[in-house]
């Protein structure tokens, strides 16, 4: 990413420079088009001054002829007084010249006037012979314009009185057209000795009678008004007019052909350190009446003249524009990164929930807020027994409900319940799947309801399980169990009969030996009645008949024992309750006698028809009969008795074995039927734990309790088998 932002950054370079390129040079453009229209504008006002200049120059020449005409003579002090006057007006004016026309015939007499005015040494002279700047006496010509008065009065200007400026010739041409045209004109420029450049407005003079002016009517020339010019001072321009100063000015001859006079600007001479970009020229003519001049203004365009604080602020505002373009593109950059991490992890997310979903065992259904399904899975999919197509955009109703199977129907779908209730829905026990396609399943599940982050309801998931197969699997494994548990109890019930025969041993063994004695008795009586005569048979029969019935007896009681200490497999059959009680007294009987205990047996009158197994059964009575026994052991004789109780009592069968010992102690109540609860020495503690699991195996319930001022009493109630319902004849007591 680093990496790519620092492409894109060179890129954001080079942008930047090229469009700082772009508006450099458009900026430069505008800036040089502001410097020609300045320039135009100063040129223009520049052109203005020094046009005013000029008109200046004509009207004070003008005025001065105007003074002449009015004064009919050439008047030295009202012409000085004058020119002094205006000349402090004028910069541009040098000084004011009056050359006087001296012909042949008046020479003498222009002498004379002067040498009294200037002294004896007048002459009229030639200057600055060959280049040096001396004089020789003129000679003796037609026409001389002699120099007569100059103004400022400039003390070293003394020496050029006399000069003859019609044969001077710098200025002769001019002079001669001036004084043929009678109309004022400008000499070609020429340099001072004492410095700067000028040049002459010529005016000639002419004083006729009438003092009118004009070729034809005018008078007789009396000189030439000129007016010395400064070129210099001409084209300097104070800064209060407006003109830069860095302005190059230069006068230029009418048809541009020759400068007359060059004002460098300000900044000309001044060394620039980068060199001159361009230069801008301007030619202006002046329209003068006779000094049709030209303006040139010229200006070297500088580095400095261009405004670089514009540029810099366009540069700064497009360096920010680009930078803000920059952080706005890294911005949107980490943005999309950001995003597409986003959508990374949100793909990734439904990329786990897809497959989960595909792989779990419970069907997944998605509905959306109109209750049509979004989404199922594929386990939702086989539960339906429906393709994709066939359910996706439903409505629920359409594919699938929740029935109750006990239920018809209950009073609200589960779903719609979800959708009302906005919480999760667990369904309940025995719900069904019924499809559209008619298939019902049985299912466990929940509906829950799914919301928006503000909490609104999006939709509901159902997530439902078949449970078809888990029923199947815990009803086999409720099997195995319960084999087993019958296994461990079948050897459990037989280690109890071993441990009550145990404890019955004596008396058992006394009853199998009872008939035993009795038929040796029977048989050494018949022996001895043999031996005494024949007359005896009747006797020896009888008595042997009587040892066969205890042998008979004796075989019972074995027969008896046997059943009770066998492994055997349980037998289940309909069995009396009374013949239980019966075939129990017959193993305790000899016990109860040796004890001293009284046995009654209130036997119900009706067959007490149980489902049951006899030899189990036999072993509850016994195991009761035997802790009754045990219970007596301390009483006294007189208080030593048994009753054993059977009864109907709707559609049970009860059995009661009561004592009138000492009853059971309110702590040992509690815990009476658990295993290895026992207050005896020997005691295992497993005989009431083993008759109440038989009796429940049977749907039966065992409990015990005190009967008050009696002994205890114990209880079992197992339901009467209804196929046997006529009485029997039994003794109700023996
Ligand atoms: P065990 O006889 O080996 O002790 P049982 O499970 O048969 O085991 O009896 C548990 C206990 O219940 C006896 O130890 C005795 O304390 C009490 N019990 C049982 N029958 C009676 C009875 N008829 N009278 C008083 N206590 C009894």
């Amino acid at each position: 990413m680093a990496e790519f932002l620092r492409k894109r950054l060179h890129l954001f370079v080079l942008l930047w420079l090229g469009v700082a390129l772009m508006v450099g040079i458009q900026w430069a453009m505008s800036e040089y088009q502001r410097i020609q229209e300045d320039f135009d504008r100063s040129a223009r006002l520049a052109h203005g001054v020094i046009a005013r200049k000029l008109d200046q120059n004509e009207s004070v020449l003008a005025a001065l002829d105007a003074l002449l005409m009015t004064r009919q003579k050439f008047d030295m002090p009202v012409l000085k007084a004058f020119s002094h006057q205006i000349l402090s007006h004028y910069p541009q004016l040098y000084t004011v010249e009056f050359f006087q026309n001296v012909t042949r015939d008046n020479r003498q007499a222009f002498l004379d006037e002067m040498q009294q005015r200037f002294g004896a040494t007048f002459f009229i002279r030639d200057f600055d012979i060959v280049g040096r700047r001396s004089w020789v006496p003129a000679p003796v010509r037609d026409q001389h314009l002699v120099v007569t008065m100059i103004e400022p009065d400039i003390p070293a200007a003394s020496s050029v009185y006399g000069f003859d400026v019609l044969h001077e010739p710098r200025f002769a041409a001019e002079m001669h057209k001036a004084i043929e045209s009678g109309h004022k004109l400008a000499s070609a420029p020429f340099d001072l000795y004492e410095g700067g450049r000028v040049y002459l407005l010529m005016q000639p003079v002419f004083l006729g009678q009438n003092g009118t002016a004009g070729l034809a009517g005018r008078g007789q020339l009396v000189g030439v008004v000129a007016l010395v010019v400064y070129c210099e001072k001409l084209l300097s321009i104070s800064p209060a007019e407006g003109v830069p100063a860095e302005l190059d000015l230069s006068i230029l001859s009418a048809d541009s052909s020759s400068s007359i006079f060059n004002a460098r600007g300000k900044h000309a001479d001044a060394g620039h350190w980068f060199p001159a970009l361009s230069r801008l020229e301007l030619s202006l003519p002046l329209v003068s009446e006779s000094q049709p001049f030209v303006l040139r203004v010229g200006k070297d365009v500088l580095l400095s003249d261009f405004k670089l604080g514009g540029l810099l602020l366009r540069e700064g505002l497009i360096l920010s524009l680009v930078i803000s373009l920059w952080l706005i593109y890294s911005q949107r950059q980490a943005m999309k990164r950001a995003q597409s991490q986003a959508d990374e992890a949100i793909f990734l997310q439904s990329e786990r929930a897809a497959v989960t979903l595909n792989a779990v065992h419970d069907g997944v259904i998605t509905l959306d807020p109109q209750q049509k399904i979004e989404m199922a899975n594929p386990m939702a999919l086989t539960l339906l027994g429906m393709s994709r197509e066939e359910v996706i955009g439903q409505p629920f109703l359409n594919v699938f409900r929740l029935i109750g199977e006990l239920s018809a129907e209950l009073a609200e779908d589960p779903v719609s319940e979800c959708y009302r209730a906005a919480h999760t829905v667990e369904l309940p026990e025995r719900m069904q799947l019924a499809t559209a396609k008619g298939h019902v399943r049985l299912v466990e599940g929940a509906i829950a309801p799914l919301f928006s982050r503000n909490g609104s309801l999006t939709g509901v998931v159902c997530a439902l399980r078949d449970m078809g197969p888990v029923r199947q699997r815990a009803a086999e494994a409720l099997e195995a169990s319960e084999l087993r548990v019958k296994e461990h109890l079948e050897k459990l019930s037989h280690v109890a009969r071993l441990h009550t025969m145990g404890e019955m041993a004596s008396g058992i063994a006394h009853e199998v030996n009872q008939p035993l004695t009795a038929i040796s008795n029977y048989c050494q009586a018949s022996l001895q009645l043999l031996e005494f005569g024949e007359d005896s048979r009747p006797q020896v029969e009888s008595a042997l008949r009587l040892a066969v019935a205890q042998a008979d007896r004796a075989g019972e009681i074995i027969k008896r024992l046997r059943a009770l200490v066998s492994k055997r497999a349980m037998e289940i059959r309909l069995i009396d309750l009374n013949q239980v009680v019966g075939n129990c007294m017959f193993l305790a009987e000899y016990d109860l006698k040796e004890r001293g205990i009284e046995m009654v047996q209130l036997l119900s009158v009706y067959p007490m028809a149980v489902m049951a197994d006899s030899i189990q059964m036999e072993q509850v009575v016994l195991n009761l009969l035997s802790n009754a026994m045990d219970a007596l052991r301390d009483e006294p004789v007189m208080k030593r008795h048994i009753i054993i109780h059977t009864r109907r009592e709707g559609k049970k069968a009860i059995l009661e074995v009561r004592d009138t010992g000492r009853g059971i102690s309110p702590e040992s109540l509690e815990v009476l039927f658990h295993p290895f609860f026992s207050t005896k020495q020997n005691g295992m503690g497993l005989g009431l734990s083993i008759c109440q699991t038989i009796v429940e195996q049977y749907g039966g319930l065992i409990c015990a309790e005190n009967i008050p001022a009696s002994g205890a009493c114990f209880r079992i109630e197992l339901p009467l088998s209804q196929t046997v319902t006529t009485p029997v004849q039994e003794p109700s007591a023996s």
